[in-house]
């Protein structure tokens, strides 16, 4: 399956497709964790994204469309794939829907998570990310076996300069300004899935599987 994985920064579709891509055998793609990537690589889509990502800013729409372009032309994209924090604006959108058309691929779902921004500002400002393996964590909903050490991989926890809670205000604007308005459009496709995703991650993940099925 072909999906795009919608929601404001902290709804939870890295989790859910990471778990959802595992269980289905395709890949996800997260336009963030490629370009924090590229940051800490110090390549020059990194040196140029690094400013905007520290702002909570999108980064300019032809650096993550041609990183998204490079990942859905792999072999391993074939059976499907979960995009997940891509697209974010129209003209992503647009452009998404160029490639797949390219590649006689259309998308089958855009699945919408949905959240509170109470909530979010508190699984946003609680987040640990580790600088290891990336796996997420929580300090009070998902606490790690020892403080600040991965359960996964024993590298230490970070978190994100972007989780700041000035950083995540803007971060959460932004998605009503630029991204909110692709619910619609994925909507007047005929493809848009509503999750609602307030509850925990296992419920949302039989929610999201069974939202699928239908
Ligand atoms: P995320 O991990 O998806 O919350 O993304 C972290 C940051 O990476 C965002 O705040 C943006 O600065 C940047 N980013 C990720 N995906 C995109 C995208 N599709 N378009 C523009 N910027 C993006």
């Amino acid at each position: 399956m072909r999906l795009v994985f919608l929601g404001p920064p902290g709804a939870g579709k890295g989790t859910q497709a990471s778990r959802l891509g595992e269980e289905w055998g395709i890949p996800q793609i997260s336009t963030g964790d490629v370009l924090r990537q590229a940051v800490a690589d110090q390549t020059p889509q990194g040196v140029e994204a690094k400013a905007c990502m520290d702002a909570g800013q999108l980064v300019p729409d032809e650096v993550v469309i041609g990183i998204v372009r490079d990942k859905l032309a792999s072999p391993e994209c074939a059976k499907g794939f979960i995009l997940d924090g891509f697209p974010r604006t129209t003209g992503q959108a647009a452009s998404l829907g160029d490639i797949l058309t390219g590649f006689s691929a259309p998308l089958d779902r855009a699945v919408a998570f949905q959240v509170s921004e109470k909530s979010l500002i508190e699984r946003l400002s609680g987040r640990r990310t580790c600088s290891g393996c990336q796996a997420m964590f929580h300090v009070v909903f998902a606490a790690p076996k020892a403080d600040g050490v991965c359960d996964r991989c024993g590298a230490a926890l970070i978190q994100r300069d972007d989780d700041q809670e000035a950083v995540i205000r803007k971060r959460l604007e932004v998605y009503q300004q630029s991204t909110q308005p692709l619910l619609d459009y994925y909507a007047n496709l005929g493809l848009l899935v509503n999750v609602p995703a307030e509850t925990s991650a296992d419920q949302v993940y039989s929610d999201l599987k069974a939202a699928l099925a239908r």
